[in-house]
């Protein structure tokens, strides 16, 4: 950073702190020759890691994308909404503060998972399962065959067989 003041690139940050919504680190600095301090806003975007996925391919951490997940697990759940915003700004503070270029997405699963702990146990157990699912290549390739093969069986079946309505699918308890 450079000093608004007297131009040196020298400073310490004095605090740091993320916006209500997540959507920013306002950071108050030192200048370390002249001492003067001023406040800087860097956003997210611009921030926060990315995330390096199971195929090995990064993408930018998704605000969203992370809040939808931690919201389905907690579908019907009495979990407030604001409970759910919480969590995803209190990760993206600890993501800042890892401050590190990457994360790997099990590591992201896992800090979801601490929080729901803490939130709700069957939340909790519904992430789990939906994340650890494919940690393994084999189950993985086990669950793409079940699938292929639950394809097929519909396929199959006569026109007269009437699907399984949506509700009547299993769910996690
Ligand atoms: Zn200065």
């Amino acid at each position: 950073m450079k000093c608004p003041f007297c131009g040196h690139t020298e400073d310490r940050v004095v605090d740091s702190r993320v916006g209500r919504e997540g959507e920013f680190i306002r950071r108050r600095r030192e200048c370390l020759k002249c001492h003067r301090r001023y406040t800087t806003y860097e956003y997210i975007e611009d921030v926060l890691p990315h995330v390096e996925k199971r195929d090995g391919r990064r993408e930018p951490f998704d605000r969203q994308k992370l809040r939808n997940s931690i919201l389905k697990a907690c579908e019907k759940r009495s979990v407030a909404v604001q409970k759910v915003d919480d969590i995803v700004a209190q990760i993206e503070a600890q993501l800042h503060e890892r401050s590190e270029k990457e994360i790997k997405w099990n590591e992201l699963g896992e800090l979801v998972m601490e929080h729901l702990k803490k939130l709700d146990q069957v939340a909790y157990v519904r992430f789990a399962s939906v994340y650890r699912q494919f940690q393994d290549v084999s189950q993985f390739s086990d669950t793409v065959n079940q699938l292929k093969g639950l394809l097929k069986d519909d396929k199959a079946k006569p026109a007269a067989v009437k699907p399984r309505p949506l509700a009547a699918r299993t769910t996690t308890k």
